[in-house]
């Protein structure tokens, strides 16, 4: 794309050309856009710690969050009237690469130690696709977050472990707030100041106070009560925005 102060000039991967007033990156932790206009911000920083998850078929009566903390946590999540997932939380100091044959094996391997309910459920951990495995990164933008008439917003500037579980309300959030200044504003590059004022504090905690409960997990800081942390977090993003 090419800013040229009036509008902006996008050239499309199929070729296709239009003209755009402003532009949103929305493109996600390892954000093209960011690196286009800010190339000199941070970057997303490995935690030390990793996720894995596996669907399973859902019992009616779990009809809330189950977690289960320890050195390697766990939980089940619903996710519809049929389905739930199992995340496993690890820590993964060197990072390794682990292929996909044979990786259901090393998740179980995983749960060896966890309460008797999950390793049961382990037992059905069988097969290496459903297998989802994420090194955990995050990352937070504390200069601008826009050049000219191109801004970014959720994970592309603040990209959270998912800790609180508040990574896409961030980012939903961010939306909201970017449009309604976009509405106001005379221009685009007061709106996005605007909107950064309006965003920086909730979403910087919610990246650090996650990125803690994430080093307390794996004993590179002060264990964090989770469930106060939780209660915390709730209060904070219950307030308007
Ligand atoms: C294990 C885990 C659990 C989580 N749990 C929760 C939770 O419980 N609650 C919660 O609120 N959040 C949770 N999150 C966080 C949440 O998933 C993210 O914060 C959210 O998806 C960010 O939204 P986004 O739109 O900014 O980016 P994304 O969802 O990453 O979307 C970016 C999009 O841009 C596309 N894209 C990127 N580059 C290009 C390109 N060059 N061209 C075209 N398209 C491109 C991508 O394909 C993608 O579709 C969790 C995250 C993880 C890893």
């Amino acid at each position: 794309f090419d800013d040229d102060g009036e509008g902006v000039n996008v050239r499309f991967s199929d070729g296709r050309e239009e003209r755009f007033d402003v532009v949103v990156g929305a493109d996600g932790v390892y954000s093209q856009t960011r690196e286009a206009i800010l190339p000199d911000a941070e970057k997303p920083q490995f935690t030390g710690q990793a996720v894995w998850r596996y669907n399973f078929p859902r019992p009616a009566d779990l009809d809330a969050l189950h977690v289960y903390n320890g050195p390697i946590g766990s939980g089940l999540v619903p996710m519809s009237e049929e389905l739930m997932y199992m995340y496993v939380t690890t820590p993964e100091p060197d990072n390794p690469w682990y292929p996909t044959e044979g990786i259901a094996a090393v998740m179980r391997s995983k749960l060896a130690r966890a309460a008797p309910q999950i390793r049961a459920l382990a037992e059905q951990i069988t097969s290496d696709e459903g297998v989802v495995y994420r090194p955990l990164e995050g990352m937070m933008l504390y200069g601008s977050w826009s050049k000219g008439r191109i801004a970014l917003l959720g994970d592309a500037v603040h990209a959270t472990t998912p800790h609180l579980g508040q990574g896409a309300g961030m980012a939903i959030e961010d939306a909201l707030v970017l449009a309604e200044e976009l509405t106001r504003a005379d221009t685009p590059e007061a709106a996005f100041e605007a909107y950064r004022d309006r965003r920086f504090e909730r979403c910087r905690y919610i990246v650090e106070k996650s990125l803690e409960i994430c080093h307390g997990q794996i004993g590179k800081g002060p264990p964090v009560d989770n469930h106060k942390a939780t209660a915390e977090m709730f209060a904070v993003v219950s307030q308007p925005i």
